[in-house]
């Protein structure tokens, strides 16, 4: 960036091809220490059928058929000086603070992973197993279906320590690039009707049509990884016969599609902050697949262009910070929606009577797990728990644009949606009727928002090299 601002944009692309090189082969090194070591895994997570799938009310049965393997990935980063990070990225829907509570237990004893350093970013895709204690509020498994549910998130509570721990033992030189494109798949989907906000296609509404990519080589050269992300609900199916299939939705298939195209490396996909998109159109597992196709040409669109170096070791900040709710319902109200007709609202009323009659307080907040991740001074990773609508990405990309933001959702776990000041104010599901599957009474103060971008600032201001 330097070297080509000296020279000037009038010498084109000779000039900035030669700072280009100028920059790779002489000043990176020089003016950074060492990056990383990066190692890799990979685990199959695919669910033995029939299971119930997560993320819709409305599924009436278990899934009886599979398209394609289930995986989760992980991406180690280790610093000369021994510091370690760790990617997750998971083929299902969400994880939720019970489930992954075990998980973190053993993380620390058995590798002496402090919370914070393993981030788990499921991909939110709405055609993987329902976990336990995730979400059953909203799918409420039959208990004929429980036990499977509950041999399915053993295994995978298994399996995520092991993922972890074979990444970290594969640590190794590499070199780091990353880029930018963009697919235009993801639709807002609020759509005002009145006073109302209503699920639908809304094409002026905002969404986050970025594709950032990361690619890892060796030091021979190869390819060893690609980190891609997109900000969009995997949503692309939603009914018929293919609801009842297991598949790792677009993300998946763009992820088959890269690894076909770069044979050997290892494509991992993490989640952006959409949670207020749903892929346009959407149906089918053929609407998944079109996605899929065309994030996949997103990404090697980037991958065949010039990309930004990236060198230096990783700094890491992470906190749990409190997200304060609206005042809790009174006792009358409790009562009165223990009686109501709809299933949710009874089941939600009756866990927040419960903790009245065990004498503990009622929620007044949300805890909530953020972290920035910066490489050197070229790339800074901003992670966010729950379903984090766009508003906090286009916020976050316009406040730490100098940082080169790349904006992640459904990181460590999933308590419930994350809604701007705007949706606080204007309503709907994201913002309202989200949360009694999530088993809280809302909504969360307008204040959120700028609570949230200003512990983000702070926290990237600590990291930075240079004041
Ligand atoms: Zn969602």
């Amino acid at each position: 960036m330097k070297t080509s601002r000296l020279l000037g944009p009038q010498r084109g692309r000779v000039a900035l091809a030669l700072a280009a090189a100028a920059a790779l082969s002489i000043h990176a090194p020089a003016a950074q220490p060492p990056g990383p070591n990066i190692g890799i895994a990979v685990r199959d997570i695919t669910p033995e059928l029939p299971i119930r799938l997560a993320g819709y009310a409305g599924r009436k049965r278990p899934a009886d058929k599979r398209d394609h393997a289930l995986q989760v990935q992980a991406l180690a980063m280790q610093n000369p000086s021994g510091e370690r990070f760790v990617f997750v990225a998971l083929d299902n829907c969400e994880v939720s603070h019970a489930f992954m509570q075990p998980v973190r237990d053993r993380l620390k004893e058995t590798l002496q992973l402090e919370p914070g350093t393993v981030a788990v970013v499921s991909s939110h895709t709405h055609s993987a197993p329902v976990l336990d204690q995730t979400l059953t509020d909203m799918t409420q498994p039959p208990p004929a279906d429980q036990e499977r549910i509950q041999h399915y998130s053993r295994s995978l509570q298994n399996t995520l320590v092991e993922v972890v721990g074979a990444a970290l033992a594969d640590c190794q030189p590499a070199t780091l690039e990353h880029g930018c494109g963009r697919a235009t798949f993801a639709m807002n989907r609020r759509v005002y009707q009145g006073d109302q906000v209503v699920f639908g296609d809304n094409p002026d509404g905002p969404v986050d049509w970025d594709v950032p990519v990361l690619q890892v080589k060796g030091t021979n050269g190869t390819v060893r990884a690609v980190l891609f992300g997109y900000a969009c609900h995997g949503t692309s199916v939603r009914s018929g016969d293919d609801w009842y299939v297991v598949s790792g939705e677009y993300m998946a298939y763009a992820r088959q599609h890269l690894e076909t195209h770069q044979p050997g490396a290892m494509a991992l996909f993490l989640t952006g902050m959409g949670a207020d998109a749903d892929p346009a159109p959407r149906g089918r597992l053929l609407d998944a697949k079109r996605h899929g196709l065309e994030l996949a040409g997103a990404v090697i669109g980037v991958l065949g262009r010039p990309m930004r170096p990236v060198s230096g070791p990783f700094k890491l900040a992470y906190d749990e910070i409190q997200l304060p709710l609206a005042p809790p319902p009174t006792r009358e109200q409790l009562d009165k929606d223990a009686q109501s007709n709809d299933a949710h609202v009874r089941m939600r009323a009756a866990a927040y009577l419960e903790r009245l009659a065990a004498g503990q307080p009622l929620p007044q907040s949300v805890p909530l797990p953020i972290a920035v991740l910066r490489l050197g001074d070229d790339l800074t990773f901003v992670l966010m728990g729950g379903e984090v609508v766009v508003d906090y990405s286009h916020r976050l990309k316009r406040v730490l644009a100098a940082d080169h933001p790349w904006t992640i959702g459904y990181a460590y776990e999933v308590p419930c949606y994350i809604p701007s000041a705007r949706l606080i104010k204007e309503g709907g599901y994201e913002t309202d009727s989200s949360m009694v599957y999530y088993g809280f009474y809302g909504p969360f103060r307008g204040a959120i928002e700028n609570q949230l971008i200003q512990q983000f600032e702070s926290m990237v201001a600590q990291l930075r090299s240079h004041p």
